[in-house]
């Protein structure tokens, strides 16, 4: 790679074109990205970048998974979309996956995660109004979090740009400070009907709670008798090591959202329940057109299925994610250790890893990146690194490496323009 091919002509055409017809609604990279392999994608023309972003934690097995293209070709040769009218059998083969797999007894289909989130606030509306008491409605959800763009998932996010110009926001939602379970407890009220919680905060810079938080949380939800909703949207499917990260910390929740590592980069949400909760759902209570199609279920069902089988050394993914994620911690922390006016914090579990700066991190991911490295800045100063669940040592190592140069780069004060 690295050297980028003379003209730029098609990458400048695609982006020119991209700045004129779509909402400015994405602060892009200067970069139209193409083609995929593995850990790698190219762009328009031709430069070849190293992908520790995955599409934002989507594409867990990488860019064109001979498995999942497999899946996706045979689905659509076969049949796309029916309807949920009828039965589907690769959304009954992906639910039943989901479903030996996790704490949960039944699976509801979206295509996004904050649809997935939309979903499972109405589940909890409607199991506590029904099963806990009358006036609870209220959702507590954490200050930092991030549960999507629709009305009711910006309302939950605990983040007040993502608010801004867009009230009147449907009410029922309160916030407190996330890892204070202290905080949790003096919030819960006779209105409560549930707590929403990422068990790993992505958006705002891979904020790991303390040991023993989520099982407090999940003390707290016992206690009052209230709906624990995980937000896994981003944690789950092997990111952090385990194919859900609640396995991590003891505690099972009540209801749990997936979406983004589903599909392996076909658009797909899922709703997950126990039994006694999925129950207060009927026939025309919740629904969705396209959710549960046949070709994102093919393409879902396939991903998951390599994910808890495929590992070098006849390992697992889940087991590579570990490794590796052990692995780039490691590395990250040395560079830590060379660039401390740089480097304020290393953390994260798995694959999904947050490098804390005491300075902006747009100008390092953007050095990254004209090095060869997809990385991205999250809540302003934090390089986040989500990483395919199938990287290797070698592309790890090549990553710590591009990284350690960006960092070196943008510690050493810019030469005064003369
Ligand atoms: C990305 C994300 C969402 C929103 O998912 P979309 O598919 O963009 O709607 C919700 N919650 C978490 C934790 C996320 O990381």
């Amino acid at each position: 790679m690295k050297t980028p091919s003379p003209g730029r002509f098609l990458s400048r055409q695609i982006i020119e074109e991209s700045e004129r017809v779509l909402m400015p609604t994405y602060g892009r990279f200067p970069v139209a990205l193409v083609r995929g392999r593995g850990c790698r994608v190219w762009d328009a023309d031709g430069t070849e970048y190293l992908d520790f972003l995955s599409g934002v934690a989507v594409c867990a097995l990488g860019h064109a998974h001979p498995e999942v293209t497999a899946a996706i070709r045979a689905q659509a040769e076969r049949l796309v979309h029916v309807s949920n009218y009828f039965h589907i059998e690769p959304q009954v083969r992906l639910a039943r996956l989901l479903v030996d797999h996790s704490f949960a007894d039944r699976v509801f289909f979206c295509n996004s995660g904050a649809e997935a989130n939309e979903g499972a606030i109405k589940l909890a509306r409607k199991y506590a109004k029904e099963r806990i008491g009358a006036g609870r409605f209220e959702i507590v959800a954490m200050a930092g979090s991030f549960h999507g763009r629709t009305l009711a998932t910006l309302t939950a996010t605990g983040q007040e740009k993502v608010k801004e110009g867009f009230d009147p926001l449907p009410p029922g939602f309160v916030h407190v400070p996330f890892d204070d379970a202290a905080a949790l407890e003096a919030a819960v009220t006779e209105k409560t009907a549930a707590v929403l919680i990422e068990p790993i905060q992505g958006e705002s810079g891979v904020k790991v709670p303390s040991d023993g938080y989520l099982a407090a949380v999940r003390g707290v939800c016992d206690r009052h008798g209230i709906l624990l909703i995980l937000d896994e949207i981003q944690t789950g499917i092997g990111r952090t090591g385990t194919l859900f990260a609640y396995e991590q910390c003891g505690i099972v929740p009540d209801v749990m959202t997936l979406a983004k590592g589903l599909g392996n980069g076909v658009p797909i949400g899922a709703l997950l329940a126990t039994e006694k909760i999925a129950q207060v759902f009927g026939p025309g209570s919740h629904g969705s057109t396209f959710g549960g199609n046949p070709l994102a279920c093919a393409a879902a069902a396939a991903t998951l299925s390599v994910i808890l089988r495929d590992g070098p050394r006849g390992e697992t993914l889940l087991d590579n994610s570990l490794r590796m994620g052990a692995h780039l911690l490691a590395g990250l922390n040395a560079i830590r250790a060379k660039h401390p006016d740089v480097v304020a914090d290393v953390r994260g579990r798995g694959l999904m890893i947050g490098l804390e700066l005491n300075r902006d991190a747009k100008p390092v991911v953007d050095e990254a990146l004209s090095r060869g490295l997809i990385a991205n800045a999250a809540a302003g100063n934090v390089v986040r690194l989500l990483p395919p669940l199938i990287v290797t040592e070698a592309e790890a190592d090549e990553a710590i490496e591009i990284l350690d140069a960006a960092l070196l780069r943008a510690s050493v004060p810019s030469p005064a323009a003369c």
